[in-house]
């Protein structure tokens, strides 16, 4: 039995037997053939085992998440069929009499070479395409098992160096009772993608792929940030008790889903849910959420090979605010870059990503995806309240850019007789200092804030947030972050407008007490964390807090800051 130690970053506790997701080392040694048919052969045989998996995942792709995100399948599978691929390969087998390994490894990396360096998009894809499929027939030539994470049908605890959103996308919701991973930290989007899908993980445990076999049996805590490996009769017998007094825990926060947010000296909040598909706004309504403050549309554009129409957007955001009925929904616009890359899109790599080309920059520079998506958030907007938040604002042009080329769509919109609502909220994300630094200049032109402080911490530590050599300095309650956060606060309140959190740190139960004391309106966070956050504000008194502002924002450092916190509000 091993225990490993991460990072928790959605609670709970699962049981399950491990499913590990590392692709498998496809390296493999060149010796001399004997017999080119033999090759031949099992050349085929692997082209045969692969074609009727991916059958499979698209089946099961289209039925789970539709025809869009299956098609990327259909090309593996046109791939695969392909003579002009194929056929070289066999050739090469027979002129050369190499392994059938080594013959498709070089016809694919002449092809992939080719495709890639071509001015044509579409080409630049089937570079993709074939490099995705090779690897599956190259894995069944060397007798290794691929993982497919979309074909799992037992209940399982999925364990990987990383999820990226797309293998999120894809992970089947009914068997995944949980997952760990080598890298991350709580404000990764594997961890955020984790407590939207409401199940158990830990994240950053440095090495669990490598410590973790095929079926080993798994528990993971997501409420302490540890990993079980093939634990004792006693510790899965304990386990269970833990997992059932959580499960009632939750019932007893269910009573509040109903209930308003009023602090214990009466003051109102407002707590709503962060969500990146339609289908999570189940989540954030049975868990008592009263708005959604973050809708992260960047998951609409991942996990398929093209962009999304104006119509499939405007589908999703319709479905999302008609589900809310009226109630507030923050959509962001596209952020796109740093952890969250779109293969089809073929950005160069860079140093920084993080400080890179993203979010908002990219937006501004790609109008031709910027404005559909305007689009169908505008024609989406007759049909509940939304709100427009633009991420990654550094400076007032950039707002001002962006807004202009929203109502500049609102007005072609409306004269080709589409009804859009007139009090469409237009704000920005605040996380990056310089805008924290002036926010009052920006409050005077937004009409929110929703303050980011998954990003805003990592900027203004100057800490990774993926890093986790660096997550000691990725300090929410350090001084600076909470005058910044002040300084919002402060800066929106004196314009008249309102001010959110949709940063992790809103559902935190440490910062909650300072952030309710510094005046926040909004605290948006994962659904899982909107009753127990409900359930403190009720013990909390703002006007008490409030009185504690100036003495937290001159402390140097966090743990100070935390000492008092939790000695004020014990
Ligand atoms: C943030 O930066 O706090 C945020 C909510 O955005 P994301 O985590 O998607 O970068
Ligand atoms: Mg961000």
């Amino acid at each position: 039995m091993i225990n490993k130690q991460g990072i928790a970053a959605s609670s709970g506790i699962a049981i399950a037997k491990a499913y590990h997701l590392a692709v498998p080392d496809l390296s493999f040694e060149k010796k001399k053939i004997d017999n080119p048919n033999t090759e031949i052969e099992r050349l085929n045989k692997a082209l045969e085992i692969s074609k009727q998996e991916l059958e499979k995942i698209r089946t099961h792709t289209k039925n789970e998440l539709g025809d869009e995100h299956a098609e990327i399948f259909s090309a593996h599978l046109l791939v695969l069929s392909d003579p002009e691929l194929i056929n070289p390969i066999t050739d090469k087998i027979k002129s050369d009499n190499v392994m059938a390994e080594a013959a498709l490894e070089e016809i694919a990396n002449m092809f992939i070479d080719m495709f890639k360096n071509m001015d044509n998009e579409y080409m630049r894809e089937r570079a993709a395409d074939i490099q995705d499929v090779t690897k599956r027939v190259m894995a069944h030539l060397l007798g290794v098992s691929f993982p497919d994470p979309a074909l799992i049908d037992e209940e399982v605890i999925v364990i990987a160096n990383d999820l990226t959103p797309s293998d999120t996308a894809q992970l089947n919701r009914q068997f995944v009772k949980g997952f760990a991973t080598d890298i991350g930290g709580r404000t990764s989007h594997s961890a955020i993608m984790a407590r939207s899908l409401e199940i158990p993980a830990v994240v950053g445990t440095k090495n669990i792929t490598e410590e973790v076999s095929q079926h080993d049996m798994i528990i993971v805590d997501g409420l302490e940030g540890i990993v079980l490996i093939n634990p004792s009769e006693d510790e899965l017998a304990n386990y269970r008790e833990k997992q059932a007094a959580y499960a009632e825990q939750k019932e007893v926060w269910a009573q509040l889903k109903d209930e308003p947010t009023f602090t214990k000296d009466g003051e109102q909040v407002e707590l709503a849910g962060n969500i990146g598909t339609p289908e999570d706004v189940t989540g954030v309504l049975n868990n008592g959420g009263e708005a959604v403050g973050l809708y992260r549309t960047e998951f609409l554009y991942m996990g398929k090979n093209a962009l999304p129409t104006e119509e499939e957007q405007y589908e999703a955001y319709k479905s999302v605010l008609e589900q809310m009925d009226g109630k507030p929904v923050v959509v962001r616009t596209l952020d796109i870059g740093g952890d969250k890359e779109l293969d089809y899109l073929d950005l160069p790599k860079e140093m920084n990503p993080f400080l890179g080309f993203r979010a908002i920059r990219f937006c501004l520079e790609n109008e031709a995806v910027f404005r559909p998506q305007l689009r169908a958030l505008l024609r989406a907007s007759a049909h509940g309240n939304l709100k427009i938040m633009f991420p990654m604002v550094a400076t007032l042009e950039e707002f001002r850019q962006a807004k202009a080329i929203l109502l500049d769509e609102k007005e072609a919109l409306k004269k080709d007789g589409f009804k859009i609502s007139d009090d469409i909220e237009v704000g920005i994300m605040v996380e990056i200092p310089s805008t924290a630094v002036i926010a009052k200049q920006f409050a005077k032109e937004v009409d929110f804030f929703s303050i980011g402080t998954n990003d805003l911490i990592q900027y203004t530590m100057a800490a990774d947030r993926m890093n986790e050599r660096v997550s000691y300095l990725y300090q929410p309650y350090h001084p600076a972050i909470l005058n910044l956060l002040n300084n919002v606060i402060e800066a929106a309140h004196s314009e008249g407008k309102w001010v959110g959190m949709c940063g992790e740190m809103a559902g935190d139960s440490i910062a909650i007490p300072i952030l309710l004391g510094l005046g926040l309106d909004e605290f948006s966070m994962s659904a899982t964390s909107i009753l127990p956050a409900r359930t403190q504000l009720r013990d909390l008194s703002k006007g008490k807090l409030a009185s504690y502002k100036d003495k937290l924002l001159s402390m140097g450092t966090a743990e100070e800051v935390v000492a008092f916190i939790k000695e004020k509000t014990e």
